[in-house]
């Protein structure tokens, strides 16, 4: 459907002919230009300066092979990428996603999120994103080390801790951010806080692993404060069972809730005395093993082949923190008809435009992504100033941090949605928020960028 302003439909068209297969990322775009009609009703002088078309454009795209030796001797070759999107507001961060599924596109989409998302938080940071077709799953601790080493091997000419600071995503936790963070120290002889999401020993921040799935739970509760509700007595359905979902589970919890459902890529487990967050962390955290698993440790619950099923589990408040695009129209549907209070998207992008479209029209509270799960890069921000500072700061002050920033955040969307006419719209409201300070910068430091 065509966007309901001539100058940013023609700024998506143009796009849609030169990004003509790069869905993910069109789909993101469209999503931004679509809440900025109000904004450019109201601020001729973005338009003359040019700041919409030049901030769909990446600064720089660097795309690279990624060769390494597998157990058995034999060449192994994957295509690295970091897109460095937008430096107005500070360095370019954003993580690094090592899946089969990644793509230019999925790099893109993610890293024009993470503009508006960083310049959410309040923090100094420009957008960023980055990673690798190779998948971790059933490779050996030394088959990953040599290909985070062939990894780093390029990507540290392209960052620093002024220039590019990235940091974990799908596929990359705490074991691969400290290969590529060993590699990048021999390589340059520096000690330096160019990766975030580092092991507590050398320069990580207390509570990042944990920021994401927290603040994704710290704004569903200011949503659900604004309709006098809370996470008490309600059924949660939190779909993924990796860092963001673990974490959430935990919080959700101590909140009051009771998680009943939790997936993986093969399928979901249901419980209805509630999901241990615990019993989670053993199996994929520890064992790196499948969500099945699970009944062998609570054989009460069920287990059900096939991930999107979980959409079906009646719920109130439902968490999407697995992936891209795995809600779509039909699965929104069930969520409504079996009652959904509220969505808060702690995944990027998990819902199709489609489910977004029926969650807003059945009056259920929806949190976007860049709002909703801006806790990690946020907590990342943080553990940069600890590293700037050569300090370490206990949970507790992080913690409180990063709930404070969340609610900021609530209230920035809040704030921007009802003043551009659109109450109670969290995506209009986070898109133009975050939009706006980006922008500003953009015009202070002249067109060349
Ligand atoms: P993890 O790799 O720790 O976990 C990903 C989880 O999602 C796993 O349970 C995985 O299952 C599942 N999953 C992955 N791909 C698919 C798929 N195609 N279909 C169904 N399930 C899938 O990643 P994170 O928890 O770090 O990230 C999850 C989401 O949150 C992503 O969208 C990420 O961009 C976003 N995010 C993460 C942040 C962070 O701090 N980690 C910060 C902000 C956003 P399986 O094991 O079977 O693959």
């Amino acid at each position: 459907m065509p966007i309901n302003n001539a100058y940013l439909n023609g700024i998506y068209e143009d796009l849609a002919v030169k990004s003509a297969h790069e869905p993910e990322f069109l789909q993101a775009v469209y999503e931004v230009l679509e809440s900025l009609v109000p904004v450019v009703e109201r601020r001729p002088d973005l338009v003359k300066a040019g700041v919409i078309k030049r901030i769909v454009e990446p600064e720089r795209i660097i795309q690279f092979r990624v060769s390494w030796l597998d157990d058995k001797g034999e060449v192994q070759v994957n295509r690295g990428y970091r897109v460095q999107f937008n430096s107005a507001i500070g360095p370019y961060k954003g993580g690094l996603r090592f899946h089969p599924s990644v793509t230019l596109s999925v790099i893109k989409f993610l890293g024009f999120e993470q503009i508006f998302k960083n310049s959410l938080t309040g923090l100094p940071m420009g957008g960023g994103k980055g990673g690798s077709d190779f998948d971790p799953k059933g490779k050996s601790d030394a088959e990953v080390m040599r290909f985070c080493q062939s990894f780093m091997t390029e990507l540290s000419k392209h960052i620093g801790p002024d220039t590019d600071v990235p940091a974990g995503d799908i596929g990359v936790g705490g074991r691969e951010i400290g290969y590529l963070f060993g590699q990048y120290k021999r390589l340059r002889n520096e000690f330096t806080g160019v990766l975030t999401g580092k092991g507590l020993s050398y320069g990580g921040s207390l509570a990042r692993t944990e920021a994401t799935g927290y603040g994704t739970c710290y704004f569903a509760g200011e949503m659900l404060g604004s309709r006098g509700e809370s996470f008490q007595g309600k059924r949660v359905v939190i779909s993924g069972s990796g860092n963001v979902a673990i974490y959430a589970n935990q919080k959700a919890t101590q909140l009051g809730g009771k998680v009943i459902a939790m997936s993986d890529s093969n399928g979901y487990i249901v419980d209805e005395n509630g999901i241990d967050y615990t019993v989670i962390q053993e199996i994929k955290e520890v064992r790196r093993d499948r969500i099945k698993t699970y009944l062998n440790y609570v054989p009460t619950a069920k287990y059900v082949e096939g991930c999107r099923g979980i959409w079906s589990v009646p719920c109130d408040i439902a968490l999407p923190c697995a992936t891209q695009n795995e809600l779509n129209g039909e699965e929104a549907g069930w969520l409504i008809s079996n009652g959904v209070m509220a969505v808060a998207e702690g995944a990027n992008m998990p819902c199709t435009p489609e489910a977004v479209t029926a969650f807003q029209n059945a009056g259920v509270l929806f949190g976007p992504a860049k709002a909703v799960n801006a806790g990690g890069v946020a907590t990342s921000g943080l553990e940069m100033s600890q590293n700037s500072q050569r300090l370490s700061w206990t949970f507790e002050e992080v913690d409180q941090k990063l709930h404070q920033i969340m609610k900021n955040i609530y209230a920035s969307a809040a704030a921007a949605a009802e003043e551009y006419g659109m109450p109670g719209n969290l995506v209009a409201g986070a898109n133009i928020a975050g939009f706006l300070k980006v922008a500003d910068a953009m015009m202070w430091q002249g067109i060349a960028y």
